[in-house]
């Protein structure tokens, strides 16, 4: 049995605290925030995230909460032409076994909770914000920002897109503003007119934007988001905007989509980030799991499946083992997963700049791609993300291209990194 620090409390830090008391395992999250809780509207479930979920002893409860969507549908967003359709039901989950499913985040989040609080082996700390960490060969000590120590056999920097973990394991600076922003709200669905409550994910792709929206709470909500490709740079996080303010946004959307748009009233808006990825997830006795070690934009929807993925490997990874295996087990953890969520966070920025805002030829290009795949196409597209079974080993070739390098450690043992390395998909 070993005494895992995990430093975040988040779905993510929830996960690998389940998946690593089901190992035999103390854990001890640590959490900067006073109070457990996970705010926000839906989150897109795919076949992969619901399977880790199930590993985690949770997915029947998430199941219960969401709402099973039929498809996912990329529509033009001038035209209003279907340009192509992901059946979610029949073949999608006879292939992939299971369904794709949008949950409340804190419905998700409730069933982890949940579980945490019912495991022995889970301690939850709250009002503790890890600031640095030491080790020696044979345990790791936490130091949060309020002077305590925390000691452990290892460390798992389960802490977001602004890890404090990360940013002593990698040093690789503050996130990347992607240039798009995006503004959220929810319309109680007694407000949707009938003809709008499609029970589907449905994107409206226009020119250097989008429109997005599907069913959440049981589908007693409809979620709207609208992202533009504005170019903004300042780092803002749910900043409330006028209703107005949204509404002089949707330049060339289709009126049906306008109409989605205008059901909104409380809208507020994010500037999205992410990083690069990077092979460097591990340091000895410490490693990175979730937006921490692979902070992704949200349109491949896949950051909280890519982090359950993670916890459900590291668990299956650190099963019944002792103190002394865990430098070579967080190192196998790395190897078995960092190519994988690597390929995702770039899948994300090449959806948004080629599938979700192109404009001209691009998208004229894009078009004529879509409208020529078969469902058969779409389902093999997708095979290697929401069909996995193990969640490791490489994305598919193209992808996993611009990963350069593999992981690894320089003289000293101070970790390298290693970053996308070509400026077409790298920011
Ligand atoms: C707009 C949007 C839509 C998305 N949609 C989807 C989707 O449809 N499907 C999907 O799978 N994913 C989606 N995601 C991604 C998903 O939300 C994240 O990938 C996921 O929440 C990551 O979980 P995490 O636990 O790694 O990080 P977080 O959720 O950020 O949790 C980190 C936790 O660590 C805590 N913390 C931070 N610093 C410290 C510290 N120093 N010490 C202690 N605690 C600390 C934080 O308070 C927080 O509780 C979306 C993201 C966005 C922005």
């Amino acid at each position: 049995m070993v005494h895992a620090l995990v430093a975040g409390g988040g779905i993510g830090g929830l996960a690998c605290a389940l998946a690593l008391a089901r190992g035999g395992h103390r854990v001890t999250v640590l959490e900067r925030r006073r109070e457990l809780t996970e705010i926000g509207a839906g989150i897109q479930i795919a076949p992969n995230g619901f399977l880790a979920l199930d590993r985690l002893g949770v997915g029947p409860a998430v199941r219960a909460r969401g709402v099973h969507v039929e498809a996912l549908r990329l529509v033009d967003g001038a035209t209003g032409e279907l340009l192509a359709g992901l059946p979610l039901s029949g073949e999608y989950r006879r292939r992939f076994r299971g369904g794709y499913a949008v949950v409340g985040r804190r419905d998700l989040y409730g069933p982890l909770l949940a579980a945490c609080r019912a495991a022995p082996a889970v301690t939850l700390v709250t009002g503790a914000s890890v600031a640095d960490y030491t080790q020696g060969p044979g345990d790791v000590t936490v130091r949060t920002a309020d002077g305590r120590a925390f000691r452990g056999d290892l460390l798992v920097g389960a802490d977001g897109l602004w890890s404090a973990v990360r940013a002593r394991l990698v040093g690789d600076g503050p996130p990347k503003p992607s240039g798009h922003t995006i503004h959220r709200a929810l319309v109680p669905v007694a407000r949707v007119p009938e003809h709008l409550r499609w029970n589907t994910v449905t994107l409206w792709a226009g020119t250097g934007r989008h429109l997005v929206h599907y069913l959440i709470d049981g589908g007693r909500h409809l979620n709207v988001a609208l992202t533009v490709d504005d170019g903004a740079r300042e780092l803002v996080s749910g900043r409330p905007v006028p209703r107005e303010h949204v509404l002089d946004r949707l330049d060339g959307l289709h009126p049906l989509a306008r109409n989605v748009a205008a059901l909104a009233d409380a809208w507020r808006e994010w500037v999205l980030c992410d990083r690069d990825p990077v092979a460097t997830w591990t340091d000895g006795r410490v490693a990175l799991l979730g937006d921490a070690a692979h902070p992704m934009l949200q349109y491949a929807a896949q950051g909280a499946c890519q982090a359950l993925e993670d916890a459900v490997v590291l668990g299956g990874l650190l099963d019944s083992a002792g103190p002394g295996a865990v430098p070579g087990l967080l190192a196998a953890y790395r190897d078995a997963r960092w190519s994988r969520a690597g390929s995702t966070q770039l899948l994300a920025r090449e959806m948004g700049d080629r599938l979700y805002h192109p404009s001209g030829a691009l998208a004229r290009s894009r078009d004529a791609l879509l409208r020529s795949l078969s469902e058969e196409d779409l389902y093999a597209k997708v095979a290697w993300l929401h069909g996995a079974r193990d969640f490791t080993g490489p994305g598919p070739a193209a992808l996993t291209r611009e990963l350069v390098g593999p992981p690894a450690t320089a003289e000293g043992g101070r970790p390298v990194r290693a970053t996308a390395g070509s400026g077409r998909i790298a920011r």
